[in-house]
């Protein structure tokens, strides 16, 4: 077996550990956020639509839905706060991909795939479009983003990806004057289909939209049950929250990785925990050492991957690699605190950068992804089409969740639009099996990943008969 080269050039552990001891366990971007609360919901009342979650699924779903038809009566349910979950603490990477990337979607969805990069780039748009118009303050940063290779079979991955044009490939010097890291063999630059986001501050942003164009949004308001047996709208469902009931005529589901309120969808998802550093934001002369004129977003390209990007005020986070699943399928605050994992990806930092040995990291902290085995989002109705759900974003849902969103008000709508005629939108997800078989099964991928990405790529025999039956797990 061979090693990687945050194996070969690994820094001094001294140096991680000084670096990680200022460091509060708390996601920056919550932190860097006033919060604009919003009260419980107290009394009963009714409406058109009734959107459970207050990530960017609920959000996109109910600003949207306002947006059509500004005489409906939307409301938004949350079980804690607007933003506090995925939405609140993810890289910030905001990509037209819908299909977690262009070889899952053409090898999921074949001749579909043109169509899917279309769509995804004008959902791009549209979200850079909405950012002008309605003056969302979340520092969107259309900067593109490079892929960077960091072991020689890496290399070939990159050239073949190229077009020439708005993904264009990087020799060593090249990739190394956009970025200086002496790890990088090559890279791609991808121009056009991507973009950065302040995490947090987008989704109190598309709050505020919401609010502004009359969506009602209670917080602490957890949805316990879809009652369809006697609603009080003849033909809509009564959504039932620990404090009071809404009667609506709709309900869209933005739940993510947390337990479906529909039993069909139990098996579908697993959540899988990502974790993420954040540095304090580097001087000048730090930031000249790396170079990084371009801000892109970056990605290396192992099966287990690190993401990185600079914020607004040239901090850098640096997440990815571990991702961690625990028995029992449950998402838990306690999974949240992992130090050999923050160890980890501190020590793989500094040998991407060992030019910032003086930078110390100001928060650590993580986040469940509800990865699904396609590891692009799904989207259905349940109960005679009163209920829409959309999930399984896989750790690329920052842009996806407004497409994710449009689909669930299309289905809602019983209308056939070029969205829900997809193949895409209209398959689904082979579930994962049920406790033990899944944490085995998802145990022993990790390893072969892992060997793979020791073992210059070469993928073992079970992530062949993964893939041969569609099959799969990512973060
Ligand atoms: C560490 C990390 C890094 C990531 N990095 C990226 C990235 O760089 N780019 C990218 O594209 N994606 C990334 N992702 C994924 C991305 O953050 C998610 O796909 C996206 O935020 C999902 O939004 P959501 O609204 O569906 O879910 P969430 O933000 O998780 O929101 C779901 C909401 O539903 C609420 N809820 C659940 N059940 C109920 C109920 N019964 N009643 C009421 N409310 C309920 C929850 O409280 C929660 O607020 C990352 C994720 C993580 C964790």
């Amino acid at each position: 077996m061979g090693s990687t080269v945050f194996e070969r050039h690994r820094p001094d552990r001294a140096l991680v550990a000084r670096a990680l001891a200022p460091s509060t366990h708390a996601s920056f971007w919550l932190d860097d956020v006033s919060a604009q609360p919003h009260a419980a919901l107290r009394a009963d009342l009714s409406c058109d639509l009734a959107v459970v979650g207050g990530g960017y699924s609920g959000l996109w779903a109910a600003l949207l839905a306002k947006q059509a038809d500004p005489g409906a009566r939307v409301v938004l349910l949350e079980a804690r706060t607007i933003g506090w979950a995925a939405s609140g603490r993810n890289g910030g990477f905001c990509e037209a991909s819908l299909t977690h990337g262009e070889e899952n979607g053409r090898t999921r969805f074949g001749d579909e795939y043109e169509q899917l990069e279309r769509l995804g780039l004008r959902n791009l748009d549209e979200i850079e479009q909405t950012v002008a118009a309605l003056g969302l303050d979340c520092d969107f940063e259309r900067n593109g983003a490079i892929d960077v290779a960091t072991e020689p079979h890496q290399v070939e991955w990159l050239r073949e990806a190229a077009n020439g044009d708005d993904v264009r490939f990087l020799e060593t010097d090249a990739v190394r004057a956009a970025l200086a890291s002496p790890t990088y063999l090559a890279g791609l630059l991808r121009t056009r289909d991507s973009a950065l986001v302040h995490p947090a501050k987008l989704a109190r942003e598309l709050a505020r939209a919401c609010a502004e164009a009359g969506v009602e949004i209670f917080e602490h308001s957890p949805v316990t049950t879809l009652d369809t047996s006697a609603p009080a709208i003849p033909g809509g469902v009564d959504v039932r929250t620990t404090g009071a009931t809404v009667h609506a005529r709709r309900v869209a589901l933005g739940t993510n990785a947390f337990p479906s309120l529909l039993k069909r969808n139990a098996l579908a998802t697993v959540p899988v925990y990502d974790y993420v550093l954040m540095t304090e934001p580097l001087s000048e002369e730090q930031l000249a050492s790396i170079g990084w004129q371009g801000r892109q977003g970056v990605g290396d390209s192992a099966n287990q991957f690190h993401y990185y990007r600079l914020s607004a005020d040239n901090r850098i986070l640096w997440g990815g690699y571990d991702a961690i699943y625990h028995y029992g399928r449950k998402v838990r605050s306690a999974y949240e605190d992992r130090p050999t994992t923050f160890a980890r990806l501190a020590s793989h930092f500094f040998t991407t950068f060992p030019q910032l040995e003086d930078v110390s990291f100001t928060h650590r902290w993580a986040g469940a992804i509800d990865t699904c085995s396609r590891f692009c989002a799904f989207y259905g109705t349940a109960r005679g089409g009163r209920i829409a759900y959309a999930a399984g974003y896989t750790g690329l849902g920052v842009g996806a969740t407004r497409f994710g969103a449009q689909v669930m008000l299309d289905m809602l709508s019983g209308e056939r639009t070029e969205r829900t005629e997809l193949k895409m939108v209209r398959s689904t997800p082979i579930p994962f099996p049920p406790e033990p078989v899944a944490s085995l099964g998802i145990q022993a991928t990790r390893w072969s990943l892992d060997r793979a990405d020791h073992n210059a790529g070469k993928r073992n025999i079970i992530l062949k008969a993964l893939d041969a039956v569609g099959l799969g797990f990512d973060s």
